[in-house]
């Protein structure tokens, strides 16, 4: 007679399988101290420390006002942000979608024109009197430098960065694909556009929305504290912090680009792009859904680290460790039936083969927060979606408790992941051995803005870091709302002030 084992009895073996234990964080954090060291001294390592030639973070007292502009994925922004000086600041925004011909046009001055035509309009519609009385005094002649509109532009496609406004495009990703942008600096494409309309705005800041947060972070964090880390958890994962200019060697020892920033501070943020810390998985958990989750994606071993912290992923691995029980023979889906004696039988829960938990991407990561969120005794809120999202109906209250349990796994071991770079950083610093300063963190993304207490588990493995411990405390961690607008407007204020 065959024993089967419930689902429970499964699903505890599936949360083990994602146990990440505290001797494997501290593994993991050496390993990311060890990476973030190569990625300073030489080229082409995984953890790629992209020098930002940001060398300064505001404090709250910057004050004017700045334009930003957000070029990402499928909406452009146009921004101005005015910095009161006093940690807070007001955001006018426009938001346009692009045209989809525009993404895959023939020349990038087709695309870039379309930009500058929406700063025009932006311009026109909220800024009447500075636009028309720059036109004004450029028919007669005068120009006054006070006039024209410092720009910061978030531009969240990988670009080889040499200068604080100067990067060149090294390949278009999500949908773009514009075969002369390649190679070419796109911060001089936009000015281009935007001279030819003789509007008064000087792009004056290339910036990667990481970098953003943790200006943001800067600016409106209380207590006049320099920030140290802008992290992002949302469809990716990312992170800039403020490092030691004499420990980027492989910056300083590079002439072409020396004289090229300001250097007066020692410092400069580093664009980590730890989405791809350990691609090599010296220290990185690797479950069978882990190995089949990086299989089916179009990039391979690559973003190793991204794959299981990042919004974009976790639903994936969660449904992956799903179907691995659904296709085992013995731990049948249950459900309870009163039977017409009054006595409770169990049944197999039948899923549709049509059922979303069946295809790749099939469940978002939002379901996940769904599930941490239902503090019912019966989990009525996780049965009904996944009746009503996954066609997976009549779902016992046991079965979607060790649902529940192996969600709250795959998230687990994303935010102990999620404290590795943090933790790291954070040592890196030494701020912790200064004084009895906190250490201020920025964070953006709709992971950590809304998977309940986040935080709280990221904070649990900080403190069993060596070097930290009870000090986690002293680690403050805020969401940095609007990174990219404020962020990329305090970076054009820092370049402008220096140009
Ligand atoms: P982006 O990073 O693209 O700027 P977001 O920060 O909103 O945007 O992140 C989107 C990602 O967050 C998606 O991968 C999505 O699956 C995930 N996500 C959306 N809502 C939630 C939620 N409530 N809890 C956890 N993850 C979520």
């Amino acid at each position: 007679r065959q024993h089967t084992m419930s689902l429970a009895e499964h699903a505890q073996r599936v949360v083990a399988e994602f146990d990440f234990d505290q001797n494997a964080v501290q593994k993991s954090v050496d390993e990311f101290l060890r990476e973030m060291d190569e990625g300073l001294q030489n080229e082409g390592t995984e953890l790629s420390q992209i020098p930002t030639y940001v060398t300064a973070v505001p404090n709250g007292t910057e004050k004017g006002l700045y334009m930003a502009v957000d070029l990402g994925g499928t909406n452009f922004r146009v921004c101005s942000v005015n910095l009161h000086g006093n940690s807070t600041f007001t955001l006018t925004q426009s938001k346009t979608p692009i045209p989809h011909d525009l993404m895959v046009a023939k020349t990038s001055k087709e695309l870039f024109s379309f930009l500058a035509k929406q700063i025009e309009a932006f311009l026109k519609e909220h800024h009447e009197d500075h636009y028309f009385s720059h036109i004004k005094r450029r028919n007669t002649g005068e120009t006054q430098d006070q006039e024209i509109f410092s720009l910061g532009f978030t531009f969240s496609f990988p670009v080889n960065q040499v200068g604080i406004n100067k990067g060149m495009l090294m390949r278009w990703t999500k949908g773009f694909d514009i075969h002369d942008t390649v190679g070419k600096d796109v911060c001089a494409l936009l000015q281009k556009e935007i001279d030819a309309l003789h509007l008064p705005v000087k792009v004056a800041a290339l910036v990667n929305d990481t970098v953003g947060t943790l200006m943001a972070r800067s600016y409106t964090s209380p207590g006049k504290s320099h920030a140290l880390l802008g992290a992002i958890f949302g469809t990716g994962t990312n992170g800039a912090y403020v490092e030691k200019l004499s420990k980027v060697t492989k910056l300083v020892s590079s002439t072409a680009k020396a004289g090229t920033y300001d250097d007066s501070t020692g410092e400069m943020i580093i664009n980590t792009e730890w989405g791809s810390f350990d691609n090599k998985l010296r220290t990185l958990p690797n479950t069978p859904y882990d190995t089949t989750l990086d299989k089916d994606s179009n990039n391979p071993g690559i973003q190793m680290f991204e794959k299981r912290i990042s919004g974009m992923y976790l639903g994936e691995l969660f449904r992956l460790a799903v179907v691995s029980l659904i296709h085992d023979p013995n731990t049948p889906f249950t459900s309870s039936e009163t039977g017409p004696t009054g006595s409770e039988s169990k049944t197999t829960t039948r899923i549709p083969a049509t059922s979303p938990v069946f295809k790749q991407w099939g469940i978002d990561t939002s379901f996940l927060s769904l599930c941490a969120s239902d503090t019912s005794a019966s989990l009525n809120l996780i049965r009904e979606s996944l009746a009503s999202d996954l066609q997976i109906p009549d779902v016992s209250p046991e079965d979607a408790r060790a649902l529940q349990a192996i969600a709250g796994a795959v998230v687990r071991r994303a935010a102990r992941l999620s404290a590795v770079a943090i933790g790291a950083i954070v040592l890196n610093s030494g701020r912790l051995d200064e004084g009895e300063q906190d250490v201020d963190i920025g964070v953006d993304g709709s992971l950590v803005e809304f998977y309940p207490d986040f935080e709280g588990l990221v904070r649990e493995a900080l403190r069993g870091v060596k070097g930290i411990g009870e000090r986690e405390k002293r680690v403050r961690i805020g969401i940095a709302k609007d990174g990219s607008g404020v962020g990329a407007a305090l970076i054009a204020l820092v370049a402008a002030g220096r140009a």
